[in-house]
This record gives structure tokens, C-alpha cells and sequence, in this order.
């Protein structure tokens, strides 16, 4: 599978639709699978932290969420055609499940937002096996008991919505332990799922201003993106570095 080295990540080229028959493949498959979707932000934070660059690294598929990353692999000289967001790639996977089969676990968000975003999808896909929810605040000594929830529940998929990089950090921490086929860490998917939050209108996903549209919404977002031209800069300065073989 193709991939373009973005400061060290080596994000996979490809679209929504192939980054889900992906997903499915990894369900058919006995084994454990992470699924990332970097956005600039996390990129340099991996940049900034070699151990995160690896744990990204180790993913089994890492797509490119957000506009800067596809940028990136522009100037980087292996561009990737369009972004495929988590939240696009986790609806398109819940429609494909919804006829397999396959059981879904959702942990993440504030209490009572996984019990909202069950009753909406089950709207959308009346047939999606949803085996167990958790909300996403709880201490560190309740993790073997969560995961241990999770791997009673026979569920296949897991969604993680801790927000970033605390849900690749907990996927990968507990990697070994789980006996999912896939976790999909999807940040605020699950918020969205909830109608809690509004999903930018297309017109702004499309012409690649949905970061604009957030800091709109949630101008505390600020601080957060101001590393957004930090690593444009970065991938210009850095580009010839990180040419691709
Ligand atoms: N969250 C959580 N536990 C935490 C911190 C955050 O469940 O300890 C949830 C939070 O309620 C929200 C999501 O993680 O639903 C983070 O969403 P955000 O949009 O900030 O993440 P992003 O998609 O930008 O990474």
C-alpha cells in the first residue's frame, strides 16, 4: 500500500471509500488493527515526540483528516487526492456493517453522549449490532476493567473518542489487551453521532475550510491551530528531507 512520509508519518494515499474497504478487510481478518486519521495538529505533534511518530507508525492505516495534511503531501511530491476524515470513513464503515453484522463498541465522550449517538445511528442503520458504550471520563486504574467490558461484548469494532492524541495513546496502550478486530480512533465523531455537534456544512469540508467553520464555532480551538501554519512552515523548511523514495 501506498504511503507519503509527512515529517516522519507515513500516511497511507488513499480516499474514504478505499480507507473503509480497508476497515472491512481488517474485520475479516483475526488479528488487532489500530485505524489513525492525523490531522496537521497531531502530525507535529509526532514531529515534536519520536515515541508518538511511532506509535503512529505502528498503525495498521493512518488516513490523512484535514486539509493541511493533503497540502502537505503536495509539496511533499506524493499527493494525496482528498481527505478522508474519520468521521466520513466511520459512517461509511457503519453502513457496510450494518450488513455484515460486525459489533460495534463506542467509548468516548462525555456521559450520555454514546447512549445519544446509539439512538441516531440506529436510525440510520437499523441493523448495526451495538454491543456496549462507555463514556470517555474515567481514571487510569479503570482501564483493564473497560477493556475487559469491551472484550466481553464480543465486539469487532471499537470507536475511540478521547480526542487526539490521548485515543491513539490508549489504543496503543492497550493493543495487546483487546480482542477487537479494529479501533478507530475518531476524536469528536461521536459528539457529531449525538447531534451535539454540528459537522461543518459541506461547502466548507469541500473547499477545504472546515477548520475555519470550527474556529468559528469554538474559537478556544485557537491555540490548538495555531499549528496549523507551524507545520506548513515545517514541511516547506524540512520538504527535501523528507523526499519521498
Ligand atoms: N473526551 C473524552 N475523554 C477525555 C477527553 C475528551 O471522552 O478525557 C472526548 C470529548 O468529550 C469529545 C472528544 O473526546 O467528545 C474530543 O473531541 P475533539 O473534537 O476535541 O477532538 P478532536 O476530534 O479534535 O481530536
Amino acid at each position: 500500500m501506498d504511503k507519503v512520509n509527512i515529517l516522519g508519518v507515513y500516511v497511507d494515499m488513499v480516499n474514504i471509500p478505499q480507507a473503509a474497504d480497508r476497515i472491512m478487510e481488517f474485520l475479516g481478518e483475526d488479528k488487532f488493527h489500530a485505524v489513525f486519521t492525523p490531522n496537521s495538529e497531531i502530525i507535529m505533534h509526532a514531529y515534536k515526540n519520536a515515541e508518538f511518530a511511532d506509535l503512529l507508525n505502528r498503525a495498521e492505516l493512518l488516513t490523512a483528516d484535514g486539509i493541511g495534511v493533503v497540502y502537505a503531501s503536495k509539496i511533499l511530491g506524493k499527493p494525496i487526492k482528498e481527505r478522508a476524515a474519520g468521521y466520513d470513513i466511520a459512517r461509511l464503515v457503519l453502513s457496510k456493517m450494518n450488513e455484515t453484522g460486525h459489533k460495534l463498541f463506542m467509548l468516548g465522550g462525555k456521559p450520555g453522549v454514546a447512549e445519544e449517538a446509539q439512538i441516531n445511528l440506529l436510525k440510520d442503520y437499523p441493523n448495526l449490532k451495538i454491543v456496549g458504550l462507555r463514556n470517555g471520563y474515567f481514571k487510569a486504574e479503570e482501564e483493564p476493567e473497560i477493556v475487559e467490558e469491551i472484550n466481553a461484548s464480543g465486539a469487532d469494532m471499537l470507536f475511540v473518542c478521547l480526542g487526539a492524541p490521548k485515543q491513539e495513546e490508549w489504543i496503543n496502550r492497550n493493543r495487546e489487551a483487546l480482542n477487537v478486530r479494529v479501533a478507530m480512533g475518531i476524536g469528536g465523531s461521536l459528539d457529531v453521532f449525538a447531534g451535539r455537534v454540528e459537522r461543518a456544512p459541506e461547502f466548507f469540508c469541500k473547499t477545504g475550510l472546515e477548520w475555519f467553520y470550527r474556529l468559528c464555532k469554538e474559537p478556544w480551538r485557537i491555540g490548538r491551530m495555531m499549528e496549523l501554519p507551524k507545520f506548513a512552515a515545517t514541511v516547506i523548511a524540512k520538504g527535501k528531507k523528507y523526499k519521498q523514495e
